[in-house]
């Protein structure tokens, strides 16, 4: 809590400044649910992780504070479901070369998806202000302070994004924001990334009860198998 009011009171000071260093944008993904793993597994909820192979593998720009949205999103994603997926889904779309020369401009969209308790159409609106629950009875069931969604909401437009939301009681939530960044395609790291040549050609059998989970390991599979 008090590092939230910190963080709080520090952008709405306008101190808040971030950092620009070259990441990579797949690892900081699969860190953030790699931290909450225990916790989702614990709940016997599905944490996958779909990203987009066709996408830079770098991004220039600050993945502390990355790290914290998605580490908040998933975190709720997974206080607000007690059956289900929780779904963190990353693409990028290229926007256009960069000043700097050989790297390009990208912006990258990320998707918190849950199939949770989904949030009252009327609360939608307000839900990113301070301070600011989806109903009186959150505090006395979850906890919280409610001032989680209005950091990240901050944090992502201090890395020129936007964050919205689509949600349907019942069903579950969607939390998406975009950031712009400089991008890297690393084909070393890709090369990295491969299966041994010795397994390919071969053939796989996937078993897997989500379906979710066995569509993004079928991309996966393709993607380190493709030689
Ligand atoms: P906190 O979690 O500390 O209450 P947040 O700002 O992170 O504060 O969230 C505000 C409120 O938005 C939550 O109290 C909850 O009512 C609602 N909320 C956030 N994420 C979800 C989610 N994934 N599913 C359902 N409700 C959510």
């Amino acid at each position: 809590i008090i590092d939230d009011i910190l963080d709080f009171s520090k952008i709405e000071a306008g101190h808040l400044e971030l950092e620009l260093r070259q990441f990579n944008l797949w690892n900081c993904a699969e860190e953030s649910l790699e931290i909450l793993a225990e916790e989702a597994s614990s709940k016997g909820i599905e944490l996958i992780c779909d990203l987009d192979y066709a996408g830079p593998t770098a991004l220039i720009g600050d993945v502390t504070r990355l790290r914290q949205v998605l580490v908040n999103l998933v975190t709720n994603a997974i206080k607000f479901t007690q059956e289900g997926e929780i779904v963190l889904s990353v693409s990028s779309t290229v926007l256009g070369s960069a000043e700097s020369g050989e790297e390009l401009r990208y912006r990258t969209e990320f998707s918190v998806r849950d199939t949770g308790i989904g949030i009252p159409e009327d609360r939608l609106e307000g839900i990113f202000g301070s301070f600011t629950q989806a109903d009186t009875s959150t505090t006395r069931k979850y906890g919280g302070t409610g001032l989680g969604l209005a950091i990240c909401q901050r944090l992502v437009a201090l890395m020129g994004g936007e964050m919205t939301l689509k949600s349907k009681i019942g069903e579950g939530s969607d939390f998406r924001f975009t950031i712009e960044s400089e991008g890297l395609f690393s084909t070393e790291f890709h090369h990295q990334q491969k299966a041994p040549r010795s397994l390919s050609k071969k053939k796989v059998l996937l078993v897997h009860g989500n379906d979710s989970a066995r569509r993004v390991i079928t991309e996966l599979a393709a993607h380190r198998f493709a030689v």
